[in-house]
């Protein structure tokens, strides 16, 4: 397994917002995380990189236990997360925002840029506008390309497509799809979840901080709890 969460709990304060989650993606997997609000994805996410500390339990990354290691040394590790509400710097130019994920980072960055264009020709077309004023969907692209200039061995994604209109929607998740395909290991958090299934190799469904279900993504596509619950199947 490339990352391994054992037991994780986490509290905010008194609170106890994840309550023993376990949960594995292996090498070269798109693995996603529905539930609905306040479930614990994002923080699951965010104990994942670092941003939060664990009460207890593990996290195990590329065969090390990185529980207790600070945020920025997990980037070195090889974990690169897009938050959730992306973080874009807005007074920088987006290719100064695409460096700043590549801070930890030495030598020639230009062909690493390249490849971020590559896969968001608007982007490119768009290298030198600030930050702050481009749309909603280009600053998601702005921050999954900021992740992916630390060269990420599994890439944790929050919320792409929120706030975003149907068909940039599907431009995100078909990208994601190609990051993955390119080598890059992926842990997605998704509201919508008919399109996270549809992408992703297996998922966990999170209700109040636990993990209710785990399977392959086309078997939840056809459950019919998950269909009432987060499809709004009958
Ligand atoms: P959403 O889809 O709405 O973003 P989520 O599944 O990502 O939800 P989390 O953001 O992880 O859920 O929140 C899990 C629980 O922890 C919620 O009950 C939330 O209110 C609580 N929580 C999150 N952040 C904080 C915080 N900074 N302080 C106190 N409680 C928090």
């Amino acid at each position: 397994m490339l990352l391994e969460v054992k037991d994780m709990r986490v509290h905010y304060g008194k609170i106890e917002a994840i309550k023993g989650i376990s949960l594995e993606v292996a090498e070269g997997e798109i693995v996603t995380l529905i539930g609905a609000n306040g479930a614990g994805k994002t923080t699951t996410l965010k104990t994942i990189s670092g941003l939060r500390a664990l009460t207890s339990g593990t996290v195990t990354f590329d065969g090390a236990d990185i529980s207790k290691m600070p945020g920025h040394k997990r980037v070195l590790a090889g974990i690169g997360q897009s938050p959730e509400g992306r973080g874009v710097f807005p007074g920088m130019t987006v290719t100064e925002n695409l460096l700043m994920g590549a801070y930890t980072r030495t030598g020639d960055l230009t062909k690493d840029l390249d490849e971020v264009f590559e896969l968001f020709p608007r982007l490119a077309e768009r290298r030198n506008q600030a930050g702050g004023t481009m749309s909603g969907g280009e600053q998601q692209m702005v921050a999954i390309g900021r992740a992916l200039m630390s060269k990420p061995k599994v890439l944790l994604l929050d919320e792409p497509s929120m706030g975003l209109a149907p068909m940039l929607v599907a431009q995100i998740f078909s990208i994601i799809k190609t990051i993955n395909e390119r080598g890059t290991t992926v842990l997605l958090v998704e509201q919508n979840a008919q399109q996270a299934l549809q992408l992703a190799h297996r998922a966990y469904v999170l209700e109040t901080g636990k993990v209710v279900k785990s399977a392959p993504a086309a078997d939840l596509l056809n459950d019919p709890q998950v269909r009432a619950a987060y499809l709004g199947g009958e």
